[in-house]
């Protein structure tokens, strides 16, 4: 049986490793972690069902929740607008709980496990991947799936000619903070607990404040790195604001990184091919990936188990792209350009949206993944035909559909030419963050 490589622990890496590893393909998974302390100290909220499927493990009820309703603000604060989940709230659960079940099946299906082991970049050979380098060795294998993360160094050093992006930019990956607070004071039962800034601050970007029994979650989201001494000023500014925000920090308190893009326009090439964020498969509107990585590990399996001859090249693996473009990737490309729309407005625009009512309930409670565009372009028409912030979110819920239509124009095959005309199309329908 070939020799597969997982480059990184990431949740696709690890979920697309067990299921080849169950059907006898060597799998080796290298880390630079190690399993214990794999996975946020944190809750995060993800379709709890999908893994206890996915790994044939159900959950207790204490190790699963479901997410509070939010009240999102616009930066004046005054006009906020409440969403209601009903009867179907997302589910939640630990990070590192998930980590440890994910990596324990994997196990059982045979992947074998390297860890504290950095990668420092791919081996190729005319184009094609053929291994990675680590700081000590070089490992070979016959087909590399890169796991690392939204930074993958393996990514990053592919040649030119494997036609695959290395890199994002600004507006395309959140600059985040979370950090879960001590409370000093008892709060009164609120129906909507999960407060969400827009433009917080009057700066593109979001933070939240989760009132939970026992703790204050906070969460800062940039497009541009900061650092502790903005920490220290949101959290004290969230303090004068709700008083029952602690000092103390429980769990967290760190920085990360979060891709909010449409995903990586060509994610395969010879011996390679890329899942999770380190092939941008979030939501964009609101970064969760791990869903997306489970259904995308399902696909890159179908892909590599059709290739009866285990050639791995970028005709066999771009059923895996085509397929995760068509069932995901396209539907959130419109999403993703009504985001940069939305935070290229000044705040007193996004102010006006809300206080008006254009921005409703159901297009903030559907966190990104279902935004109503055509709806969202009749009220728009409909209502304040000619005001000029109106008119750019009716041209984002319009170019939304149109780049829904492109993505979807995928080649059913690969050659370089077919993918190089969709490529130049889908490039033309990129809206970048401008402030
Ligand atoms: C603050 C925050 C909140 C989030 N909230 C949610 C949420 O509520 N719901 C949700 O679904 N998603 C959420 N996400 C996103 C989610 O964490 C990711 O989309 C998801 O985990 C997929 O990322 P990944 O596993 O591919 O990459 P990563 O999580 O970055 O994992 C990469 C792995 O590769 C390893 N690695 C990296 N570089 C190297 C190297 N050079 N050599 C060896 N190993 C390496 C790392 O140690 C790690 O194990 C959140 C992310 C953040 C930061």
């Amino acid at each position: 049986m070939k020799n597969i490589l997982i480059a990184g622990a990431g949740t696709g890496g690890l979920a697309v490793g067990a299921l080849l590893a169950k059907d006898g393909y060597n799998v080796t998974l290298y880390a630079d972690c190690a399993p214990d302390t794999h996975g946020y100290n944190w809750e995060d909220s993800l379709n709890v069902r999908l893994i206890e499927e996915f790994t044939g493990v159900v959950l207790q009820e204490h190790e699963k929740g479901v997410l509070p309703n939010n009240r999102y603000f616009s930066p004046d604060e005054k006009t906020p607008i409440e969403t209601d989940y009903g009867e179907k709230p997302p589910t939640k659960m630990e990070r590192r709980l998930l980590s440890r079940l994910l990596i324990e099946y994997a196990a059982s299906c045979g992947v074998q496990f390297v860890w504290h082991t950095k990668i420092t970049g791919a081996v190729t050979e005319n184009a094609r991947v053929v291994g990675v380098t680590t700081d000590s060795a070089v490992l070979y294998a016959d087909l590399v799936i890169d796991a690392c993360g939204v930074d993958s160094a393996v990514r990053k050093s592919l040649p030119a000619e494997c036609k695959i992006e290395q890199n994002y930019a600004t507006g395309e990956v959140f600059y985040a903070y979370r950090g879960i607070y001590s409370k000093c004071q008892p709060t009164e039962a609120d129906t909507n607990p999960y407060e969400i800034y827009l433009m917080h601050c009057g700066e593109p970007g979001i933070s939240w404040l989760i009132n939970e029994e026992n703790s204050a979650d906070i969460l800062i989201g940039r497009f541009v790195p900061f650092d502790m001494q903005k920490v220290e000023q949101i959290v004290a500014q969230f303090k004068e604001k709700r008083p029952f925000v602690g000092t103390s920090l429980l769990r967290g308190g760190i920085f990360a990184k979060i891709p909010v893009r449409r995903p990586l326009v060509k994610m395969v090439c010879d011996g390679y091919a890329a899942i999770g964020d380190s092939a941008y498969m979030t939501y964009p509107m609101s970064g969760s990936g791990v869903d997306l990585n489970i259904r995308a590990a399902k696909l890159l399996h179908e892909a590599i188990r059709a290739d009866e001859e285990s050639v791995f090249t970028v005709q066999t693996l771009w059923p895996y792209q085509r397929n995760y473009i068509l069932k995901h990737g396209a539907s959130l490309t419109g999403v993703d350009i009504l985001k940069n729309t939305l935070l290229n407005l000044k705040p007193a625009e996004l102010d006006w949206l809300f206080a008006n009512r254009i921005i409703t309930e159901g297009d903030l409670g559907s966190a990104g993944s279902e935004v109503g565009s055509k709806e969202m372009l009749g009220k728009v028409m409909r209502g304040f035909p000619k005001l000029p912030t109106l008119l750019k979110v009716a041209n984002a819920a319009l170019g939304g559909d149109k780049v829904e239509k492109v993505y979807r124009s995928i080649p059913e095959t690969y050659t370089d030419e077919a993918y190089d005309k969709w490529k130049a199309a889908v490039d033309k329908t990129i809206v970048p963050l401008k402030r």
